[in-house]
């Protein structure tokens, strides 16, 4: 018995050191080793074997490989070698290591997506009861080891050594004078940008996913709400999410229900408190105690009880995402921070850009114009809440119920809007051969859940629209959604199909895609014979947009002041963020909010709750508005459907660069402050 434990430790002991041995060695591989020096040498090799036309192609390419190149991916003199045997010298070499590259990546990445659509599709579509089966498969991402596949074949580094990757601001100095080509080659390069090491990947998943459940799990329950004379207003089993559910429990308000007004003004308080970090830490997710939120007393065994505040809790997991940030910081060369990896990364458009649109929308005298409609409507003057006024809702001439009863019988099943596109398409103006080529490219089904467009990933295959059906056919909320869907479809089609470079295929962003399918909602009515929309409602429409969008952009400016904040300051603890985050708001809020809606120091803005859990993330929302404005203004007095088609067919170039190519003037908010 004792020999047997003993053998036992020995062993365990030989398995430990065997693990920290693979442990050791797999992290030596995973070490950078290649210095400036080693890629000096491989550039003054090329430079001595051929006669190299762009220098500055290749000394960001070779460099970029080297920033790149591990330990597992050979030794110094390894890299040197392939950087010399890979380099395409001329023009011709380079444009045919390009075809071929636009090929492969072609049936890769369209053959991963008609895997994802076919193993999704339980997932995705209407149909019998979910199995567990269906459950991984949708979860399953059959392409996630496909970028360390292309490294480890080395398909990456060559990749990268021809088409190195530009960052925005280069984009935008010297892609001006680039071709065609030239920009499909910058597109080759954002492929394959260093990635963070596996555990800076979880550092930010973790955080990510804190914040999540931080979010998650902040629920108000209202029913224990007390006014100061011990009202409740609230339902007993209210319970609202911050900041959504608190946000439309608001909106809901404008409705003419009892207590309206306080209602409004107790939720405004209870979101301050939550921004200032007062609110009782034992009213949040907890129905235990009643609360009086303006004199912040809850109430213990019947009496009223002081208590002890939240604290500093979400702007401890707001500077956690910034912590995880700053980790990614330090592999990540062309963009060296969230804020620049969030605009000039992700959105394409530089930060400066987006504030200055915001800042002057947000500043614009036609902001009191509307509020004093708002204020007339309402018959009241304007409260900070009023922020989130919803009376703008558009109510059409035709009745809902005369609409529905006419897409339904129009549409009794999903096949049915399907055979109609190429009909609808017409009707928009498209030329009856591209109407029924587009309808072909795309395929229309019943989702499960309410629906999106899916486009394809290579030319020969189709994109899909998902719509929901009620019982007896597809009721006009259903058809309203389905012809934004459509919108989005085509526009895959056409910047996927029509671009002259596969590699160049898309939108610079989501706001551009979202632009085409606002365009093609605003016009459902016609698709029902109706002769166009109703001016009225379409005003209504667009004054609900302009608001929203005042909201909106607030919101961003403070996020982003956040961020710059929290860099300026690395070593702040998070009572010192929460003092920042408090007064970013009351001067954004002082400045363009308070001559509006009143309300001195208000740190309301600080509310959303994707500040804390997908931050740097809110600026997307408005612009897809703005460049819908853009581009209705110019489609005015034009053949509107012919312009989709040549817009669309720019493909993803920089996002100004499109709105120059498109409509003459790059993305602006004026369109949308003149009308
Ligand atoms: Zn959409």
């Amino acid at each position: 018995m004792k020999n047997r434990i003993v053998l036992l430790i020995v062993v365990s002991v030989a398995l430990l050191a065997s693990c920290t041995n693979i442990r050791e060695k797999t992290e030596a591989m995973e070490v950078f080793n290649i210095n400036t020096e080693v890629a000096e040498s491989a550039i003054k090799r090329i430079l001595e074997e051929n006669s190299v036309t762009d220098t500055i192609a290749l000394y960001a390419g070779v460099n970029q490989v080297a920033q790149q190149w591990k330990m597992k991916n050979g030794t110094a003199d390894e890299f040197v070698e392939f950087c010399s045997s890979n380099y395409a010298s001329t023009p011709e070499l380079r444009r045919e290591l390009f075809n071929k590259l636009s090929v492969a990546f072609e049936t890769i990445w369209g053959g991963y997506n008609k895997m994802h659509v076919e193993l999704k599709k339980p997932m995705h579509l209407d149909g019998d009861p979910l199995t567990q089966a269906d459950y991984i498969f949708g979860a399953y991402d059959p392409s996630s080891h496909l970028s360390e596949d292309l490294y480890n074949n080395k398909i990456a580094f060559m990749t990268i050594l021809n088409f190195p990757f530009y960052t925005l601001k280069e984009k935008e100095e010297r892609g001006d004078s680039w071709s065609r080509l030239e920009w499909a080659y910058a597109r080759l390069g954002d492929i394959f940008t260093p990635d963070p090491p596996a555990k800076v990947k979880q550092m930010v998943a973790d955080a990510e996913a804190t914040a999540e459940g931080y979010i998650a799990d902040y629920n108000i329950m209202m029913g224990h709400l007390l006014a100061e004379d011990g009202r409740k207003l609230f339902p007993e089993e209210m319970v609202l999410l911050s900041h959504w559910n608190l946000r439309d429990e608001i909106k809901s308000n404008y409705a003419n229900v009892p207590n309206n007004l306080e209602k409004q003004r107790m939720i405004l308080k209870v979101m301050l408190h939550i921004v200032e970090q007062t609110i009782p830490k034992n009213v949040i997710n907890n129905s235990s105690y009643d609360w009086k939120p303006y004199s912040n007393t809850i109430i213990v065994d019947g009496k009223e009880s002081e208590t002890t505040p939240e604290g500093a809790r979400r702007y401890e997991v707001l500077l956690n995402q910034f912590r995880a940030q700053q980790e990614v910081d330090k592999y990540s060369f062309a963009y060296p921070d969230a804020i620049s990896r969030a605009f000039d990364g992700a959105m394409q458009i530089r930060v400066e850009d987006i504030e200055q649109m915001f800042t002057e929308y947000v500043s614009s005298p036609k902001v009191a114009k509307v509020a004093e409609m708002i204020s007339k409507r309402l018959g009241r003057e304007l409260e900070p809440f009023d922020i989130w006024y919803d009376g703008f809702k558009s109510r059409s001439s035709i009745s809902e119920e005369a609409l529905s009863a006419k897409t339904k019988s129009l549409y009794p099943d999903a096949q049915a809007f399907d055979k109609a596109i190429p009909m609808m398409l017409r009707r928009f103006g498209f030329p009856a051969e591209k109407a029924e080529e587009l309808g072909g490219a795309i395929v229309v089904e019943a989702a499960r859940g309410s629906g999106h467009a899916w486009g394809a990933s290579s030319r020969e295959d189709m994109a899909r629209l998902r719509t929901r059906l009620s019982k007896g056919g597809m009721d006009y909320k259903g058809f309203n959604i389905a012809v934004h869907e459509l919108g989005h479809n085509v526009e895959q089609t056409i910047s996927l199909r029509d671009v002259d470079y596969y590699l160049l295929n898309g939108v610079p962003n989501t706001a551009f895609t979202e632009a085409n399918a606002f365009v093609f909602q605003k016009r459902d009515l016609q698709l029902l014979g109706y002769s166009n929309s109703d001016p009225e409602q379409a005003k209504m429409t667009e004054l609900d947009i302009f608001w929203g969008s005042y909201e909106i952009m607030g919101v961003a400016l403070v996020d982003i002041n956040v961020w710059r904040w929290m860099y300026a300051n690395p070593d702040a603890d998070a009572n010192m963020l929460k003092e920042a985050v408090i007064n970013i708001a009351k001067d954004i809020w002082n400045k363009y909010y308070k001559p509006v809606l009143g309300g001195e120091d208000l740190p309301l803005l600080a509310i959303y709750s994707h500040m804390i859990n997908t931050p740097l993330y809110l600026a997307n929302y408005p612009l897809g508005h703005i460049i819908e404005y853009q581009l209705e203004k110019f489609y005015q007095g034009k053949d509107w459907a012919k312009e989709v088609m040549r817009i669309y067919s720019i493909g993803s170039v920089a996002p100004q660069k499109w709105m120059m190519e498109a409509v003459g003037e790059k993305i602006s908010t004026r369109p949308m402050l003149e009308d």
